[in-house]
């Protein structure tokens, strides 16, 4: 039961509309994001109702069009870099504009748990941090080194972050695609020693 008027229906409801915006595969990932955050949330001392409804929507836009993103940049006149990236950038930054035009959820720092949950940030809250982290370590995740990241997430959420961004860069330096100026931020403030 959602009881702070974030949403303006019931959790049920908003299932059912993040449900009908996705295939069952990534509605179900969705759902042990949900899983893995609330666990998160609980661990870390944030609000277990926000950390929900930022799982349930964190990718609300991932299978919209390219045409109904730039569109969306356009309409909400957003950098106009971004329409020089892709999908993977769009789905959290623009997407937190769907969210919040077509779910009306227009709570700030669950917007930006969503706008930073693909590329991280230089400044996240805890509950960005939790989402970024339930993304990537929900059980349904198999990669080297889930389990120990898995088990770091609940001993040091920042040095959890760190190690995500930093293995994530590897693994796209490894497929020569491009880098999000974003993601070498969160690097930088996230995985450096220091
Ligand atoms: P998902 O939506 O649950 O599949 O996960 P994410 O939203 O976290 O990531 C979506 C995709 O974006 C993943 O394949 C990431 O590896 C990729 N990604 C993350 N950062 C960057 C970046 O800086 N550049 C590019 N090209 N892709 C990125
Ligand atoms: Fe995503
Ligand atoms: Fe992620
Ligand atoms: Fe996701």
């Amino acid at each position: 039961i959602y009881t702070q008027k974030i949403f303006s229906g019931s959790r049920e409801l908003l299932i059912d509309k993040v449900s009908q915006a996705l295939s069952t595969k990534r509605f179900e990932h969705v759902l042990r994001v949900e899983e893995m955050a609330l666990q998160l949330a609980e661990k870390w001392h944030v609000d277990a109702e926000l950390a929900s409804i930022a799982a349930l929507t964190h990718d609300y836009a991932k299978e919209r069009s390219d045409e109904d993103f730039l569109r969306e940049i356009e309409k909400k006149q957003l950098d106009r870099d971004l329409t020089n990236w892709g999908n993977n950038v769009w789905h959290g930054v623009v997407g937190a504009e769907m969210v919040k035009d077509e779910l009306g959820i227009a709570h700030e720092d669950i917007l930006n748990a969503i706008r930073q949950h693909t590329t991280g940030a230089t400044v996240m809250t805890k509950l960005s941090q939790i989402l970024y982290m339930a993304d990537y370590i929900e059980t349904g995740r198999d990669f080297p080194g889930v389990e120990d990241v898995r088990a770091l997430a609940f001993d040091d959420l920042a040095a959890s972050v760190g190690w995500q961004t930093a293995h994530t860069l590897t693994f796209l330096l490894t497929k020569k695609v491009s880098i999000y100026p974003g993601t070498l931020l969160t690097y930088n403030t996230w995985s450096v020693d220091k």
